[in-house]
């Protein structure tokens, strides 16, 4: 079998807001052909446009060689060596950053097609079944320009997640530090306030995990306001200080009474490497498409099972993300939980619309997937609607 063209869609809904936290308002979607009519799919979750230009681009001499042009006349069964393949001809534009975001979305599709030629689904081929169901948390972002229209609008979230069947969530609570939007600049006060009223509201037996973006400007800061959040029985807290500060997270992970995770926006296992052994997270969190696809991702899994640590994957895209994170969660045995939304949940039209997959949460749980590949269908229709051909506006 022999790749013989690559094609990208980028996608973006018509009403995107850029102040906005959620980054399922566009999307890039590729699709490898190979000439026994086998196609793959996979995404990444980063600036679509410039995902395409790094996939596209013409190479000009041998650190910087194009990645589509790497692939066009390979046998794509041979993942791995393709992997090494790009992240070697592209070591001077790649290396890290969107070199391995564009890396990614094109190893998942490689992966999918080996599942299809195979008949096998992609948790198979990752090393089998871990446990018989994996077991999603619900993302809750809330919406609310005041204080407490946010919290109501989480703890509305909260209730509804539970409602529905999930046995976990994550409560963004974004309300101070560089990613803090709606127009939010809180104090920690407020931030107790709202997990607080979240554990109210979800009651003792839900997993609650905490999200602050990034909010504290120093580890002792944080490290005070994780004291404080210890009764409220917080699974982990996701990203309390910028990822350049390893030695502050690796303070918080020596005194906290709560496990911190980090991990969403790591390329390559190298710099999980630096995220556990230095800055030493409890939780590191691989995004399948945005670590260099499942090649690396299965890498950073068991980097994690050597030193002791849980995988929780994060994923805000579309079914084809989510669909990688259920088969990844399912070969893992240390992944306690995925992030996941459902379709029905997301205001994202293209997490609802863009692609078909066979993913049911029945009580809480998700059966592993049986088709061959993601087992995901692209819904033609949909990506023409949302498919946009240029970034100039
Ligand atoms: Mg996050």
């Amino acid at each position: 079998m022999k790749i013989t063209r690559i094609e990208s869609h980028v996608l973006l809904v018509p009403d995107y807001d850029a102040s906005a936290c959620s980054s399922a308002q566009d999307d890039i979607i590729v699709e490898i052909h190979t000439d026994e009519g086998i196609v793959g799919v996979g995404e990444v979750d980063t600036n679509p446009w410039v995902a395409q230009a790094m996939i596209h681009a013409r190479g000009t001499h041998v650190l910087g060689l194009g990645l589509e042009e790497m692939l066009i006349g390979q046998d794509p069964l041979q993942v791995e060596a393709l992997w090494e393949k790009l992240f070697i001809g592209s070591y001077m534009t790649g290396r890290r950053g969107m070199g391995i975001c564009a890396m990614g979305a094109l190893d998942m599709a490689l992966w999918d097609i080996r599942g299809k030629a195979l008949g096998l689904p992609c948790w198979k081929m990752l090393g089998g079944a871990r446990k018989d169901f994996v077991t999603p948390y619900a993302s809750l972002l809330p919406s609310g320009h005041t204080v407490d229209d946010y919290r109501d609008s989480l703890v509305l979230k909260t209730k509804e997640a539970k409602a529905r069947g999930f046995r976990a969530g994550k409560m963004e609570v974004i309300i101070k530090g560089p990613y803090a939007h709606n127009g939010l600049d809180e104090d920690d006060e407020a931030i107790v306030e709202i997990v607080a009223a979240c554990r109210e509201a979800a009651g003792p037996d839900f997993v609650m995990m905490v999200d602050v973006g990034y909010c504290w400007r120093d580890a002792k800061e944080a490290l005070r306001v994780l004291k404080r959040l210890e009764p409220f029985d917080v699974f982990f807290l996701e990203t309390p200080l910028s990822l350049e500060d390893m030695d502050g997270y690796a303070f918080l992970h020596d005194h906290s009474p709560i496990r911190i995770a980090a991990g969403e926006l790591q390329n390559s296992r190298f710099e999980f490497l630096e995220l556990m052994d230095r800055g030493k997270v409890d939780v590191a969190q691989p995004d399948v498409g945005r670590v260099g696809g499942f090649t690396e991702a299965r890498r950073v899994c068991e980097m994690a099972q050597d030193r002791g640590r849980l995988i929780v994957p994060h994923c805000w895209k579309t079914g084809i993300g989510i669909a990688a994170s259920v088969h990844l969660g399912a070969a893992t045995a240390h992944c306690p939980y995925i992030e996941y939304l459902p379709a029905e949940l997301s205001e994202s039209m293209l997490r609802r619309e863009v692609v078909r997959d066979e993913l049911v949460m029945q009580d809480g749980l998700i059966s592993l997937p049986q088709k061959p590949g993601l087992g995901i269908e692209l819904n033609r229709e949909a990506l023409e609607r949302y498919r946009v051909d240029s970034f100039c506006r």
